[in-house]
């Protein structure tokens, strides 16, 4: 497979961007060798700079549901952007997608439009900060809300730690409102709660997290956050910004049943445009200004062309069957992955909720926190995704990060990825 060109691009985009990119994780640090430099996409398909197709997992990290160049959010942007692109004003748009979303997820009253899913949660954090009048915020290890100061804490050693930045430029006074714990550790939560009584404004956990592989909780597990947060007047915020309109419409939140206080929005929400959002009950939401005194703004906040795409996006993904199909779909992927890893010699085992999968080379059948991942196993990753991409099979660059499935994705993508699968785990290194 050439790569000329898309090396070329790289050596240039080194001399404009730190590390050659406007993301780190996409410049391949983890997987080893240079980024492919992406020319078009169609359906489930991508094609880089040297003309090499792909069967894309990656989906943008997530947002397009549909595939890429989907007709009908095509349609909605071109239709839209040909009456202009941003007025800062408000728009009939806006008010479409909302009723869209809120007219089908009982849980959330209102929302507030925003650009990204680290807006979302940025803003969710201040609002339960407002609302409550608390300060301090709990937050999961292994579990990713975007880059905004207080949530780039990892956690230190100790069953409840005020977590150590996991990035240069986080203030440490920052980091003291900020308290980590371990997935799927009550005894971690209850000792939070006693400790800092009456002072923590939120719990925020990713409800199904998957940014640090896919680290499944019990719904028992969930239900255990809800009720200790309805207890001690804490704030309960599902970032569903990967989980929302992915695994259901309703994300998480109707997956398991269970309310929270704020849910935050992203990824799938904006069609392939920058949107993000956060909603909750009126009582909540009447706290952001201007109705109420916690601020929070946004130039672009609601674009038309991104509310189009949004609107395009969500209105297919309400159709019957649509998160069905897509179940289906992603089953018949794990299956026929795991039965071909049970061939190798590698013990490669298959994680998959709804249309999100993951893929783990490891002896457990569970893993539900993040230090039981082994750092070690992800050379095997990293082996196996040299042959992936070879043979025309594109995941997101890294171990840690989970694939999606589509509607766009055919019977005739999984066969052929699940072949290349048993042909490359086969020869992949043991040591
Ligand atoms: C992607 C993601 C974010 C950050 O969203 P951006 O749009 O990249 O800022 C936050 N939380 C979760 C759960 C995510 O998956």
């Amino acid at each position: 497979m050439k790569r000329d060109k898309s090396a070329a691009l790289y050596e240039k985009a080194k001399k404009y961007f730190p590390g050659g990119v406007n993301s780190p994780v996409r410049a391949f640090r983890s997987v080893g060798g240079t980024p492919l430099f992406i020319e078009k996409g169609k359906g489930s398909h991508i094609w880089d700079a040297d003309g090499n197709e792909f069967i894309d997992y990656c989906c943008s990290w997530g947002p397009l549901i549909l595939g890429h160049a989907n007709e009908k959010v095509l349609a909605a942007v071109d239709k839209t952007m040909r009456n202009g692109t941003s007025f800062g004003a408000p728009t009939r748009l806006e008010n479409e997608l909302a009723e869209l979303i809120l007219g089908n997820n009982p849980y959330i009253e209102k929302l507030r439009f925003v650009s990204s899913g680290t807006e979302a949660v940025m803003s969710a954090i201040r609002l339960a900060r407002g609302f409550t009048g608390r300060t301090k915020i709990l937050k999961f290890e292994g579990c990713y809300h975007g880059h905004s100061d207080s949530l780039l804490v990892k956690a230190g050693s100790g069953l409840v730690t005020f977590g150590n930045t996991s990035s240069a430029g986080v203030p440490e006074s920052f980091v003291k409102e900020t308290i980590v714990v371990s997935l799927n550790n009550k005894q971690a939560v209850e000792e939070a709660f006693a400790r800092f009584n009456q002072q923590i404004a939120c719990v925020i956990i990713e409800p199904v997290p998957a940014n640090n592989g896919l680290l499944l909780q019990d719904k028992e597990y969930l239900q255990y956050l809800r009720d200790m947060c309805t207890k001690n007047g804490t704030l309960l915020i599902f970032d569903e910004v990967i989980s929302g309109f992915r695994i259901g419409f309703t994300g998480a939140a109707g997956y398991y049943n269970i309310q929270p206080d704020i849910i935050t929005y992203g990824k799938i929400i904006g069609g392939g445009f920058p949107v993000g959002a956060y909603g909750a009950g009126k009582e909540i939401m009447s706290n952001v200004s201007p109705e109420g005194n916690v601020y929070q703004a946004g130039t672009l906040s609601g674009n038309p062309v991104a509310m189009a795409a949004g609107i395009a996006q969500l209105s297919e993904c309400l159709k019957p069957g649509f998160y069905t199909s897509l179940e289906e779909k992603t089953n018949k992927l794990t299956k026929g992955i795991t039965e071909a890893s049970k061939l190798s010699t590698l013990n490669a085992q298959l994680f998959s909720i709804g249309s999100i999968f993951w893929i783990a080379f490891t002896d457990k059948n569970k893993i539900a926190a993040a230090e039981e991942i082994e750092a070690d196993s992800m050379k095997h990753f990293r082996a196996l995704y040299a042959g992936l991409l070879e043979q025309g099979i594109y995941l997101g660059p890294s171990g840690y990060e989970v694939g999606f499935i589509g509607e766009a994705h055919t019977d005739e993508d999984i066969q052929r990825t699940i072949a290349v699968f048993s042909e490359t785990l086969q020869s992949v290194p043991i040591s």
